[in-house]
């Protein structure tokens, strides 16, 4: 049987966040916004050891995306694949660490995988989503994003497997008891992604090939998951019609399932 893509959302929020992409006997994490030994944990209660891991990639610099990433380079000699500016920015929160710089808007190897990177816009020194290719399977993953951009449709545009922000229902978030500052700072260029623009981003990149679509970054006092699942699948009713993949959510507490891309 041909190696495959899996993968895993082992926890995301603005509490942090962090997936497991596996292919043979590779593992590759994308974000690392967890303790290390919160990590390590997750990742052992999927079958992965911490020893299979053999990369890490940063989208950027936010503490919910790097917090365990220092520890884990020095404990378990894992390379952090990251922007200049991202290294720059979470240097105090890094430390000490192995160093692998990569251009955001490039491309590059981290074994098995062919890796894509591409801007999107929030509040970070750089930020990126990524396209890992492998097996002819590609695996596309996209969170905090301010709007949509062209970069973010081409980046996911015919992915197997998707996994993309869903931050807040728009309602939720007007009426809570966010004070105006963060609420415009959510919903801004700087921000994140609703459930809708969500849904919209979905109806421009999904195609027959899309097995599933991943749900992340919900928020906790925003958003809910049935919500979430309900919005998107109402907005991208057609997409969902026409191709059938299927919708399910990350939630910051416990692991996904692991997906076949
Ligand atoms: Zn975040
Ligand atoms: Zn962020």
């Amino acid at each position: 049987m041909p190696l495959a893509i899996e993968f895993s959302v082992l926890g995301s929020s603005s509490g942090g966040n962090c997936t497991a992409v596996r292919c043979g006997g590779s593992v590759i994490l994308v974000d690392a916004g967890f303790t290390a030994k919160e990590i390590a944990g997750r990742l052992s209660g999927i079958g992965i050891g911490i020893d299979e891991v053999s990369g890490v990639l940063l989208t950027h610099d936010h503490i919910d995306h790097v917090r365990g990433a220092g520890v884990l380079s020095r404990r378990h000699g894992i390379p952090i694949h990251a922007a200049r500016q991202t290294f720059c920015a979470a240097e105090r929160a890094l430390g000490c660490c192995e160093k692998s710089y990569f251009e955001c808007g490039g491309e590059f190897e981290a074994w098995p995988f062919n890796v894509r990177t591409f801007p999107l816009p929030h509040d970070a020194a750089s930020h990126c989503g990524f396209r890992l290719e492998a097996q002819k399977t590609s695996f596309g993953l996209a969170t905090d994003i301010g709007y949509a951009t062209p970069a973010l449709i081409e980046g996911l545009r015919d992915c197997d497997s998707i996994v993309l922000e869903s931050n807040y229902d728009f309602d939720m978030l007007e009426n809570g008891p966010y004070p105006y500052f963060l609420k415009k700072r959510i919903a801004g260029e700087g921000g994140h992604l609703s459930n809708r623009e969500c849904g919209e981003v979905l109806n421009e990149v999904v195609c027959k090939r899309t097995n599933r679509v991943v749900l992340a970054h919900l928020s906790q006092n925003n958003n809910t998951e049935p919500l979430a699942r309900a919005t998107v699948s109402s907005v991208a009713h057609r997409a969902l019609c026409e191709f059938g993949f299927k919708i399910h959510a990350a939630n910051p507490f416990e692991p996904t399932p692991v997906f076949r891309a």
